[in-house]
């Protein structure tokens, strides 16, 4: 997902707008970019000359990189000291006492978890490391069917979770992952980081490929947000996202994933198997006023398959577009509430 200067032959999809604060024609854009999370991320804010002059470059840089070093310090799989992999190595039964920011993202996950019927799945580490998506090195191949039997009929699921705002006690065998929340987590962190920020009147967040608009920029139009075009495209149109107040998240195997004789292996994992999902839904792409919401959504919708999304989607008044794989092309499917949005 890319920042876009609108176009023709384009789906232009343009949310409820909310009353928008309007840069001063003299607003500067200011751009700041790093890496965090193994991928990259962006802002784009509109600022006066009097901040910019004051530092204000030097002072976003430093809060976000604290803002991204306190995520992935208490949530990455991938850092043995982090709060989240302290809790996975705990000894089943006993109480970990975790930081209210984690928290925040669990009790987010766990609603997801509930609402998507455990599609969305906050409780996978085991079956993510041992098809080779995580932190530990696993061999060439599929896993033994014995491992993926012991992972799938594991006695506790995230359902025996008992969410306490100052921590958790750890079931037996259950080992948290929240990389398919906490980007967007992050991504609406820094969104209101920003927003709060005196001098600035509209900015644009992004942390690998998930964003978050708001404001206007100083002509008046909105942040346009392209969604990228799938592999094996035919006559599909661009599709180009009005983002001021909404987030955007994209989740699917078109980024990630491997092939295994000649069949396409998701990063996502349906907990019913404990396998990769089936490549049905190649990508699902949402918009809702949270990014970790759209970001937990749409990895949800990937595990539903096409005709359980959109059910789920029109049931819940989600906004999606989904491309879904068709005889070796791609088809795209929106939403009603998408739709309604066009
Ligand atoms: P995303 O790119 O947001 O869809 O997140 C994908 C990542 O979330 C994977 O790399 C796993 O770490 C984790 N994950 C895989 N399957 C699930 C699932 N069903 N529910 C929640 N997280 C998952
Ligand atoms: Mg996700």
């Amino acid at each position: 997902m890319t920042e876009s200067a609108g176009a023709c032959d384009t789906r232009v999809v343009i949310p409820d707008l909310p009353a928008l604060p309007r840069p001063d024609a003299g607003a500067v854009k200011l751009v700041l970019a790093g890496q965090a999370f193994a991928t990259d991320w962006r802002i784009a804010v509109y600022t006066t000359q009097e901040r910019l002059a004051a530092g204000l470059e030097h002072t976003l840089l430093g809060r976000v990189q604290s803002w991204l070093d306190l995520i992935d310090r208490q949530m990455s799989p991938y850092r043995p000291q982090s709060d989240l992999c302290r809790f996975n190595g705990a000894a089943a039964g006993s109480f970990v006492a975790l930081p209210q920011v984690m928290m925040q993202v669990v009790r987010h996950a766990l609603d997801v978890a509930e609402l998507t019927d455990g599609a969305f799945d906050p409780a996978l580490l085991s079956a993510v490391e041992m098809w080779g998506f995580g932190a530990k090195v696993v061999p060439d191949g599929l896993p033994p069917e014995a491992e993926i039997r012991q992972v799938r009929d594991r006695a506790n699921d995230w359902r025996d979770l008992v969410w306490q705002p100052d921590g958790m006690v750890r079931p037996e065998g259950v080992r948290i992952d929240l990389c398919a929340i906490a980007k967007g987590y992050a991504v609406d962190g820094l969104a209101q980081m920003l927003s709060l920020e005196p001098g600035i009147s509209a900015g644009l967040v992004e942390i690998g490929g998930e964003l978050k608009g708001f404001g206007v920029q100083p002509d008046g139009l909105p942040w346009w947000v392209e969604v990228e075009s799938a592999d094996g495209a035919v006559d599909m149109p661009r599709t180009v996202i009005a983002l001021c107040g909404h987030a955007v998240a994209t989740s699917g195997d078109l980024r990630r994933g491997f092939e295994h004789d000649g069949v396409r292996l998701s990063h996502t994992i349906d907990a019913r198997t404990a396998c990769p999902v089936r490549p049905e839904v190649a990508s699902a792409t949402v918009i809702d006023r949270d990014a970790w919401r759209a970001d937990a959504l749409a990895t949800a919708l990937i595990v539903m398959g096409e005709a359980r999304a959109m059910a789920f989607a029109g049931q819940e008044k989600i906004a999606c577009l989904l491309r879904v794989r068709d005889n070796g092309t791609m088809r795209e499917i929106v939403s009603p509430a998408l739709e309604a949005w066009l």
